[in-house]
């Protein structure tokens, strides 16, 4: 059984895209003069489906779908990452490429929004396999992506390696290596330091920060986490040394509950090995018992649609914290708005990982790099910055944070939109 399909496949679930362009008219009345505009969000600027094929290993020629999505490039190159998951779709790749736009806005960083990906298992395939996938999908989308044109990132399922040979595949096919095509490489070939927690690192700086405004203290909440990947498996280790207990877990093997507080440090040495949670000491509950567990603060950080009205009247928790992209949809924030449950979004919950991307992209176009130290607090400053920034715009109008969120990113876009004006 999956542990991860709770809500996603519900016959109301609009999906991510439907998701997506609610949140678009939920903002509209908000921008004013600027929602003459507004059309231009809800529709990709460009879509490019691929065919990738490949030789397997035991001689068989597998074909797989691939996208590479630019939502919005008026701010400046596109930006985001490449999902390797069997359930990937166009439509799913244009929502998270829509989300990417926000996000890059959001932070204030100079870039658009885009995203890849192909349906496959990655799984299922041998090391081999993989790299002639990433390397033939590279050279598929060759035309979208460029330093100046489109940066792909890792996402679910894909990481440094990966990176790697998409940088080495456009640089053969242009001639002469170009580090800036991709970030989140591996730190000899032009990474950065702290790019690969730096989405969990954000999650955990504004989860704190939005605590504190509620007046409480996050060396003192329990906390559930869904998803110890990349992005929940560093929050974790950052709410554990903060103090913070862990009391529930959950991915697509199990879902374990621990009311005295998982060790941290055991639980993510258990899942670099096995790659999942199954296993770990902890009572073993149902999937659904996850969202009802008792703690603080809730950070969902795998798939989308994870919170529907299926289960938001269920979830005990003060602060939710969206370490993924569009966990939660339209019919949840309202329940969970209702039920004065304070929802930091994606958009911004996530946007370390671009932020330290955009630090990557121009560390390889100066060819200096930057200490840790240096990047971390930047990233910190731009993550903190940004909350306060829609924390007082959510005040301004009175609305959700999700809301001003939104009215921040989408001001921000439509703003270029107009002063670039249109062509012809
Ligand atoms: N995949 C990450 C995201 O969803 C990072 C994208 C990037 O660094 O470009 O935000």
């Amino acid at each position: 059984m999956n542990h991860l399909v709770a809500s996603y496949l519900e016959p109301d679930n609009l999906g991510a895209w439907g998701t997506y362009l609610e949140q678009v008219d939920r903002v509209t009345p908000y921008l004013g003069p600027l929602s003459r505009w507004v059309e231009t969000l809800k529709r990709p600027k460009r879509t490019l489906i691929v065919d990738v094929p490949i030789e397997l290993d035991n001689g068989t020629i597998a074909h797989y779908e691939g996208y590479r999505v630019h939502h919005n490039l008026s701010r400046g190159p596109g930006k985001g990452g490449v999902r390797y998951h069997p359930n990937v779709t166009l439509s799913e790749v244009m929502a998270l490429s829509a989300w990417m736009s926000i996000k890059t806005a959001v932070v204030n960083v100079p870039f658009g929004g885009a995203k890849g990906g192909i349906r496959v298992d990655p799984k299922s395939l041998s090391l081999g396999e993989l790299e002639r996938m990433t390397r033939r999908f590279t050279s598929e989308i060759n035309m979208m992506i460029g330093p100046q044109k489109d940066i792909p990132a890792p996402d679910v399922n894909t990481n440094e390696q990966i990176m790697a040979w998409m940088m080495d595949t456009y640089s053969v096919n242009q001639g002469h290596t170009a580090t800036g095509v991709v970030t989140g490489k591996p730190i000899s070939l032009g990474g950065s330091l702290g790019r690969r927690d730096a989405t969990g690192r954000g999650v955990f700086v504004v989860a704190k920060e939005a605590y504190a405004d509620m007046g409480f203290d996050i060396t003192q909440a329990t906390v559930a986490i869904q998803g110890l990947g990349n992005v929940g498996g560093e929050a974790a280790r950052l709410f554990d040394r903060a103090g913070a207990k862990i009391v529930a877990i959950q991915d697509h093997s199990a879902t374990l509950y621990n009311p005295s507080g998982f060790n941290v440090t055991e639980l993510l040495k258990h899942v670099a090995l096995t790659h999942e949670i199954k296993g770990f000491n902890g009572e073993s509950i149902s999937a659904e018992s996850f969202w009802s567990t008792p703690c603080d603060v809730l950070i969902p950080a795998a798939l989308e649609s994870q919170i529907s009205k299926v289960n938001a009247n269920a979830i005990q928790a003060k602060l939710i914290v969206e370490g993924a992209n569009g966990p939660t949809t339209p019919e949840a924030d309202d329940i969970l708005q209702e039920r004065g449950i304070i929802v930091v979004p994606d958009v911004i919950a996530n946007a370390g990982g671009v932020t330290v991307s955009y630090f990557e992209w121009v560390q390889d176009f100066s060819s200096f790099f930057w200490t840790e130290e240096e990047i971390n607090q930047r990233l910190d400053k731009i993550m903190i910055d940004a909350f306060r920034g829609i924390v007082s715009v959510a005040k301004t109008h009175n609305v959700s944070l999700r809301t001003a969120t939104f009215i921040v990113g989408c001001e921000r876009i439509l703003k270029a939109r107009q002063l670039r004006g249109l062509y012809p």
